[in-house]
């Protein structure tokens, strides 16, 4: 790929993504598979006046030996010094950019019982910082091609040739045109209307409806709104969490789901594949999933706290959007989501709640807001998606229809 279009996207993800304030600190999250893109990104924050930006390396292969050599006492324990470092983040707030570029099964064959296992002692620890920074950071996700991860999108190639389609992809959806901000600019004023419009019915209930058998009703939070696009930290800065997207989401009401959807793409959790599943609730809560792919994976998935049971998005996405147009399966979340409907089981977004600036976390979870360790999409739109509002005055709106948008 071209150095000019690649130091487009850079700017992109620093400007736009997270924007990056003058005296920030940043902190960059990337795999090994493109250092010199990431080399990219630095400079740019740099050039947004950050004040010191660290790039924190991860490799997945390395990770599963961790998992398998060191103890359950270890991986679950957080040391004093990361305690300190999880508080500096509260104390500083640096903006975070996320470079995600791994093998959807990359880490296939790891001891899935011990990493969840660890990943339960920890998160309450870490939860407290979590809590602490919710809503007050900017932070962005973007992609960038990992040679195992182009290899898995375009199987039957040679690894440059799928690298290089791989980037074609990204910058593609990531609207990295000939003037990438303005792109941004137009698509999230497209994505505010269609919010406005589905927040001016009043919503009270979603039923979703689909020919492979899906039926389910999901109950809204009278105060929640419909969100898309960019948002706007606790201290007033606006940014773009997700690059792409193409979704306007809401969290639902905790407690209120009926009947069952049927996932209508792979969802890679913890590196490894849960395919062609279904997950039936009641009363808001799983009590039933299967798959034919990962099956125990996802029993794993959603047990791993209370909450990872109940829904914590509903998020609507057409089957005319960019990605979908694209026509390609990813394997990865944050392109999957945006080419289709979706759920997600665990933690919701307090962000929802209008006027969330003014509310405690606490306040907004008591509303009706998830809470959970995991936040995990999966995808349940397909060409016969149908998707009717009842309204809180009694009214069934028709807001998808075959897919797609019906207003
Ligand atoms: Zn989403
Ligand atoms: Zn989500």
């Amino acid at each position: 790929m071209k150095k000019t279009v690649l130091r487009e996207y850079a700017r992109l993800i620093v400007r736009c993504g997270a924007n990056v304030q003058k005296g920030q600190d940043v902190l960059v999250y990337a795999d090994l598979d493109q250092p010199e893109f990431v080399q990219m990104v630095v400079e740019e924050a740099y050039k947004a006046k950050a004040r010191e930006v660290t790039v924190l390396w991860n490799y997945q292969p390395l990770e599963k030996v961790h998992v398998r050599y060191r103890s359950l006492k270890t991986l679950g324990t957080v040391k004093e010094w990361e305690k300190a470092r999880q508080q500096h983040y509260c104390d500083t707030l640096p903006a975070r950019i996320h470079l995600i570029s791994e093998d959807p099964d990359g880490l296939k064959g790891m001891n899935t019982q011990k990493l969840a296992k660890s990943r339960q002692m920890i998160y309450p620890i870490l939860k407290s910082y979590m809590d602490q920074r919710e809503g007050k950071q900017q932070w962005t996700i973007a992609a960038v091609p990992g040679a195992a991860w182009a290899k898995k999108v375009f199987p039957g190639m040679r690894v440059s040739v799928a690298m290089e389609k791989l980037w074609e992809a990204i910058l593609f959806t990531a609207r990295v045109t000939e003037d990438p901000v303005k792109a941004w600019q137009e698509h999230n004023a497209n994505l505010k209307a269609r919010c406005d419009y589905l927040n001016n019915l009043g919503i009270d209930k979603l039923h979703f409806t689909a020919d492979n058998g899906t039926d389910l009703t999901v109950g809204m939070i009278p105060e929640a709104i419909f969100c898309g696009g960019g948002e706007t930290s606790r201290e007033g800065i606006y940014f773009n969490p997700n690059i792409p997207t193409e979704e306007c989401f809401i969290s639902p009401k905790r407690g209120q789901a009926e009947g069952i959807v049927y996932s209508t793409k792979p969802l890679s959790y913890q590196g490894q594949l849960i395919d062609n599943f279904s997950i039936r609730f009641e009363n808001g809560k799983a009590v039933e999933a299967k798959a034919e792919v990962g099956e125990e994976l996802l029993n794993t998935m959603i047990s791993m706290d209370e909450g990872a049971a109940y829904l914590g998005e509903c998020a609507l996405v057409p089957q005319n959007s960019p990605i979908a147009q694209s026509g390609l399966l990813f394997y990865n979340t944050l392109f999957d989501e945006n080419a289709a409907c979706h759920l997600a089981l665990g933690m919701g977004y307090a962000d929802t709640i209008r006027d969330h600036h003014n509310k405690t976390l606490e306040e907004c979870r008591a509303l009706g807001i998830n809470d959970s360790m995991i936040h995990e999409d999966f995808m349940i739109g397909c060409d016969s998606m149908h998707i009717d509002a009842i309204t809180r005055d009694g009214r069934t709106v028709t807001i998808f229809h075959k897919g797609n948008w019906a207003f």
